[in-house]
């Protein structure tokens, strides 16, 4: 009879968060056994490009690994891929994967992300309706391609985005369906996703805003996409960004609170013992955002959320903490997004969006709380300061480029209003 299985460390899933948590462990020095096991066959890879330069063709996939393939061998970290996590028991301490086999562990790392969300639509699973969330997906949809002309995105996030400026470059007809009656509904305010509408427009994508998909047409390949009015968009192709569901089952079951994710406390642990969960798949009171507990979909999340754990697991104490922030490249622009613009009561913007280069800045309360900048890297780095410190600033003044945003950093703190929490 073999001897179980046993790790120190256990990551599941080998993604961004899965990947850091391992290389910050050993960067601490830790000296104890890690594996990750990791559904997908890949060496652990960045995820971004996927939408963006890897679907171009203009990096390879080599070019996306996180680390080259020495290192995991240097480190000592040993990697169990093409495997899945079915099962985990907190109180025997162990994961069972999809073969069966048991590993035992001491500290257990959930760091599983999230699976495309089940499309709800009549015909969902023709050939040619595709994901965009691993290289997989894009892969099959890369070798389609050539016998392409009209592509459907459903979906106006930033995946869509991504995904819709990168095929009309390709020469593709694209079309854009958004139920929302603007993009990026979720995550930006009205002038900065109107801007972004504009350029898709400019550049050939048609964008059907406030418009609902009712079915995917065709017999096994997908021919073309159903509209709540009944109208038909003819498609060779269909690219669904509608979100993601974290990947929790397993966790859940063992009877980890959370819901729309794990729930996780500010060092990223759960509510069983010695089982922490970072990135796309942990959900938490975020401090930027009044302490709503939230799930952050952005690779910074997930390397910070792994640094936090590691530094616990080496015997050292660390919270959540940093700013979010995120970016996104679609055609030329480049956004950089920092801080969360939930909830904010007004925007000032910085310049003309006309010039290509311009800053959105959002408040809350009078407070900085969040800026998306457009190919504007100066405001980026600058306004990050004051999302941190959570300045007050004169929408006015902030809306003056004659003057930059450092000069909020230097100057007194803006009294607090009276009664206002210590
Ligand atoms: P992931 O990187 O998704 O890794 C999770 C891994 O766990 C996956 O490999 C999965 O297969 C595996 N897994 C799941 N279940 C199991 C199981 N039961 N057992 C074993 N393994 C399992 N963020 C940005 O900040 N900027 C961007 O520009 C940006 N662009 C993006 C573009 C695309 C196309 C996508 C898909 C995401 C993008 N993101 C971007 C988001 C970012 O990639 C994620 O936030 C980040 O990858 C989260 O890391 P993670 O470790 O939580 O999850």
């Amino acid at each position: 009879m073999t001897s179980p299985e046993f790790h120190d460390v256990l990551i599941v899933g080998g993604g961004h968060g899965g990947a850091q948590a391992a290389i910050a462990l050993r960067t601490s020095g830790f000296e104890g056994t890690v594996m990750i096991v990791g559904r997908e066959p890949e060496l652990p890879y960045e995820r971004p490009p996927l939408s963006k330069e890897y679907l171009a063709g203009e990096r390879t996939f080599d070019r996306l690994h996180i680390r080259p393939a020495a290192y995991w061998d240097e480190k000592q970290i040993a990697l169990r891929l093409g495997s899945t996590v079915v099962a985990v028991d907190s109180d025997a301490r162990l994961v069972r994967c999809a073969d069966g086999t048991e590993l035992h562990y001491g500290s257990l790392v959930w760091a599983a992300g999230g699976d495309p969300r089940a499309l709800p639509w009549p015909g969902s699973d023709r050939d040619g309706v595709h994901s965009v969330r691993d290289r997989e997906d894009v892969d099959q949809i890369i070798s389609e391609l050539g016998g392409v002309n009209a592509v459907v995105v459903i979906g106006g996030g930033y995946i869509g985005l991504e995904a819709a400026a990168v095929l009309s470059k390709l020469g593709k007809k694209v079309t854009l369906i958004e139920a929302m009656p603007q993009v990026l509904a979720r995550v930006a305010g009205q002038s900065l996703a109107n801007h972004f509408e504009l350029r898709h427009r400019a550049e050939g994508v048609e964008l059907l805003l406030g418009e609902q998909v009712a079915g995917i047409e065709g017999d096994t390949r997908v021919s073309g996409v159903r509209l709540a009015s009944g109208a038909i968009l003819p498609a060779d192709m269909v690219i669904v960004g509608i979100g993601i569901a974290p990947c929790v089952e397993p966790l859940i079951a063992a009877g980890a609170q959370g819901g729309d994710g794990v729930l996780v406390d500010t060092r990223c642990r759960t509510s069983l013992p010695d089982i922490y969960a970072i990135g796309d798949c942990a959900a938490y009171a975020n401090r930027f955002a009044d302490e709503k507990v939230l799930r952050i979909e952005s690779v910074q999340n997930a390397s910070e959320m792994a640094n936090v754990v590691a530094r616990q697991i080496c015997g050292g104490d660390a919270e959540i903490n940093a700013v979010p922030w995120f970016w996104s490249n679609q055609f030329d622009l480049k956004l950089q997004t920092v801080g969360l613009s939930l909830g904010h009561d007004r925007t000032v913007l910085r310049g003309n969006p006309d010039t290509g280069s311009f800053s959105v800045v959002y408040l809350k309360g009078g407070k900085v709380v969040a800026l998306d900048c457009v190919n504007n890297a100066r405001d980026y780095s600058h306004g990050r300061r004051l999302v941190e410190l959570g300045l007050a600033a004169d929408p006015d003044e902030l809306a003056d480029t004659t003057r930059q945003l450092k000069e909020w950093l230097t100057r007194e703190p803006v009294a607090e209003p009276a009664g206002a929490k210590p």
